[in-house]
């Protein structure tokens, strides 16, 4: 039995048309089942204000987005504000998914800003943390992480450390099928907990790179992995559904 929720949440990157969006709420409400998990998605920031209809009608998803600007508003030409996330009625945001990080360049002093801005809106933050390859196999693994955890997570207010979450996310593990065995996963899940200077026993620390439904249950089963952040399987209602069902027989 687990004493933290388990937390299931699809980012979708950039991805769905309006009409996969349809099919994929149409399958998720065929396919009835009790859920006992937290079940999020992160849309593309257009497409927001349509999950949280859809949300509002199945009350069975929560909504968030994929990043955000550590502005809340100001002449910055095509960004998504913080502030105007909020107003949107958007639960959470992702910050520092390793794609901002190595394709925009985001480094962790820049993401302890966003994840502040977000935070100032009282919304739940995923802070994403994780090592390349040639970091794992240079025995950097333990460094990199703490290094992201101490400046990322630096100056939260202790009023507000409930709001955030971690997702540990091997780069190496993302979008290529290589999932982290579970053994793997949960030492750095360990490390992580034991490194949390503020609601270290309560914080959600979720799993990413590749998980399917083939491989949730045995890193579900892990003492401190309390969910998993999924990119590709989220995509498809019936695995996104089987995802979420997991939890269901823990
Ligand atoms: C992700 O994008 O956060 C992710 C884990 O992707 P995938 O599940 O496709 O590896």
């Amino acid at each position: 039995m687990k004493t933290r929720e388990v937390h299931i949440v699809g980012n979708w990157k950039m991805n769905q048309t309006l009409h996969e969006i349809s099919n994929f709420f149409i399958e998720m409400t065929k396919m009835k089942m009790e859920l006992k998990c937290k079940a999020w998605i992160a849309p593309q920031s257009l497409h927001i204000p349509i999950l949280k209809e859809i949300a509002f009608t199945t009350g069975a998803i929560q909504v968030g987005a994929q990043n955000c600007s550590n502005h809340d508003s100001g002449a910055f030409t095509g960004e998504v504000s913080p502030a105007a996330l909020a107003d949107m009625g958007v639960e959470f945001v992702i910050i520092g998914h390793s794609e901002r990080r190595t394709i925009f360049g985001e480094d962790n002093k820049l993401l302890n800003e966003k994840v502040l801005a977000v935070l100032k809106h009282n919304l739940k933050v995923i802070y994403c943390v994780g090592e390349t390859l040639e970091e794992r196999e240079s025995n950097d693994t333990f460094k990199v992480i703490e290094e992201q955890l101490k400046v990322g997570l630096q100056n939260v207010p202790a009023d507000k450390a409930h709001l955030v979450l971690i997702a540990y996310e091997p780069v190496w593990a993302i979008g290529t099928g290589k999932v982290a065995s579970a053994e793997q996963a949960e030492e750095v899940h360990a490390f992580i907990r034991g490194k949390l200077t503020q609601n270290s026993e309560q914080t959600i620390i979720l799993y990413g790179g590749s998980v399917k439904p083939d491989n949730i249950d045995s890193l579900l089963r892990k003492e401190n992995i309390d969910g998993a952040l999924v990119g590709g399987a989220s995509l498809k209602a019936q695995d996104f559904k089987q995802l979420c069902s997991a939890s269901n027989h823990l």
